[in-house]
Order: structure tokens, then sequence, then C-alpha cells
């Protein structure tokens, strides 16, 4: 209920606007948020760095409905694949995409708009020699985000895709994506979505994440090991050992600003370990996603309202 209520209010201008314009939000969302400029990505990169955490970047902005802003936002991505070739930073960093950000839901072409934007984006990327993921949005953008995951692999092999173990589609999604050269990031899921088209109980969600996890390290792709959550890191490790594979044939992959010291400590063990960080001035969806996640999110965020 208050999950649903917060992914609402996510999609709410109303309500967007009170926490935009209370004077103490921004204390809170730097908790999750790194900065606005790539110079503060950047810095985060080699700040994770420090302790061997690689990095995904993420540019802030989705649901464009203006092609002057997906254009924009095209260009800061391949401004910051430019600083992280420059720096000597591409082997530690890549970039995740939404494609809505780049023009998917634009009127007129917006699936052309965001296949020509991503592939400029991936353009930068192959030429910084570092890769590109494209982030999962809600169940109305599966086909078309996987569409253009299998255009983009013609020219860029490497490209990753998120699939989302609450739809019930992800089991034969993840057999699909499973082949030799795919790179695959298994999340729970993060929208408000239907029981016509996604498991409702948190028990559904994980059972079904066990059983995608299954078909990824059992087949011949990169699995990228998405969750919080300790019962799963743990079973992780498991079926990658029960599989053979080696500690840099798959990675986990958490979000800035959540379960540092244990980010810290799987890196110390020698496994990959991603963290992914947002920056930007469009934080307002990517924050109150985080705050529905969990209540302790939204508590810390509650209690420093009154508190500061
Ligand atoms: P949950 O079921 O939320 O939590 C399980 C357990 O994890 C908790 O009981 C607790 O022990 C631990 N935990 C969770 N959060 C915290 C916390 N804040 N502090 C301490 N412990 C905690 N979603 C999408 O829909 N599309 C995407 O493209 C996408 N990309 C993602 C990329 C990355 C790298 C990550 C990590 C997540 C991404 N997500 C994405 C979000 C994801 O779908 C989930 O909403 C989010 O990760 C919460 O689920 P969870 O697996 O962490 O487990």
């Amino acid at each position: 209920m208050l999950r649903s209520s917060m992914l609402a209010a996510a999609r709410s201008r109303g309500v967007r606007r009170l926490v935009e314009a209370n004077p103490l939000t921004g204390k809170v969302v730097e908790r999750f948020v790194v900065g606005t400029g790539a110079e503060d990505a950047v810095r985060a990169v080699r700040r994770l760095g420090a302790d061997d955490r690689l990095v995904t970047l993420d540019h802030l902005g989705e649901d464009t409905s203006d092609t002057e802003q997906a254009a924009t936002t095209v260009r800061a991505y391949r401004h910051l694949l430019r600083l992280l070739g420059e720096e000597g930073l591409a082997d530690r960093a890549e970039v995740s995409v939404k494609l809505s950000a780049v023009g998917q839901f634009l009127p007129a072409d917006g699936e052309k708009v965001a296949l020509d934007g991503a592939r400029r984006i991936c353009e930068a990327a192959a030429a910084a020699g570092t890769t590109v993921t494209l982030d999962m949005e809600d169940h109305t953008t599966t086909d078309s985000t996987l569409g253009i995951l299998r255009d983009l692999r013609v020219d860029f092999p490497w490209v990753g895709a998120v699939l989302q173990a609450y739809l019930h589609r992800t089991e034969q999604d993840c057999r699909d994506l499973a082949g030799e050269g795919s790179r695959v990031r298994l999340c729970k899921g993060a929208y408000a979505e239907p029981a016509s088209v996604a498991f409702q109980r948190k028990e559904d969600v994980d059972r079904s994440y066990v059983r995608c996890l299954k078909v990824l390290m059992d087949g011949a792709g990169y699995p990228m090991v998405a969750t919080h959550d300790p019962r799963m890191v743990a079973l992780a490790a498991e079926l990658a050992a029960r599989a053979g594979r080696r500690p840099d044939d798959h990675e986990y992959q958490m979000l800035y600003g959540i379960r540092d010291a244990e980010q810290r400590r799987l890196a110390a063990e020698g496994s990959r370990m991603r963290v992914y960080v947002a920056y930007g001035e469009e934080w307002y969806g990517y924050f109150m996603r985080r705050l529905a996640e969990r209540p302790a999110n939204l508590g810390f965020f509650l209690r420093s309202l009154v508190s500061s």
C-alpha cells in the first residue's frame, strides 16, 4: 500500500513540486545521488575505485516528451563517456541508459529516436572503451526495450539489458538472453505493476528471482546480480560456484548509498562489485523509487525533514 502510494507519487507533478520545494530535501537526495554534473560522476568513480568497486553511471532523467530534451540527454552521455576515456577510467565505469530519457515515449517515431540516440551513446562508449546497459522501465516498455537491444547488439554485441524478476515473462526472457556474449542485469523490479503481468507478493518475486538467477548462472552469458538482498547475494555465490563460474565472469551490483559495507566486503573478497551511481538534475523519479523500496528509506527521509 505504502509502496504503491510512493510509486504513484513518483509520477505526480503536484507531489513533485512539494518535495522539490522543501529546502531540506537536497540533504537526503545526496545519500542516493552523487551530484549534478559529469565531473561529480567522475569523482565518484575514483572514490569507489579506491576500494575496487566498479561503477555504472546513470545520467538522471526519464519519460521525456520533448525531442530537444532527448537530444540533450544523448549529448550528456557522450560528454561523460569522453571524460571517462580521457581520464583513463573506462575500464572502471560504464553507463546505464533509460530509453525513455532518449525519446522512447515521443509520440512521433519515439522508438526510432530512442534507437538512434542509444546508438550514438554506444558509439561514444566504444570509442572510450567501455559498455552500455539499457535500464528497464515499466512493463509497457519491455518489448520495445528488448527490440532496441536486439538492434543495438548487431553492431555493439556488448550492450547489456536489465530483466525484472517480478514480471511473469522474465524467466523466459532470461532463457532467451542467456547465450554467449550477452550481459544481463537481474533485478527484482521497481515499478508499480498490475497482477496481470507481475507477481504481487514478495515471496513470489523472490522465488522468481531465484529461478531466473539459476537460468542465467547456468547459461553462457555474463550475469549481473543486482540486489541488496543478503539471501540472493549468498545464493548467487552458491549457484556461480555450482555452475563452475570464475570471479570474473559475473558480477554483483548495488545502488549507490545502499549497503555500502557489503559492497566493500564483496569487492575485498575478490568479487566483481559494481555500484549504480546516479547524477544529474532530474533526481525526483529515481529518488521516489528508492523511498518506495524500503520503509527505512522513507523513515530516514521523514526524520531528516523534522530533525534538520
Ligand atoms: P528487496 O526485496 O527490496 O530487499 C530485500 C532485502 O535486501 C531487505 O530485506 C534487506 O535485507 C536488504 N535491503 C534492501 N534495501 C536495503 C537498504 N536500503 N538498506 C539495507 N538493506 C537493504 N529496477 C528496475 O525496475 N529497472 C532497472 O533497470 C533497475 N536497475 C537496477 C540496478 C541496480 C544496480 C540495482 C541494485 C537495482 C536496480 N533496480 C532496477 C531496482 C530493483 O528492481 C529493486 O527495486 C531494488 O534493488 C530493491 O530490491 P532488492 O533486490 O534490493 O531487494
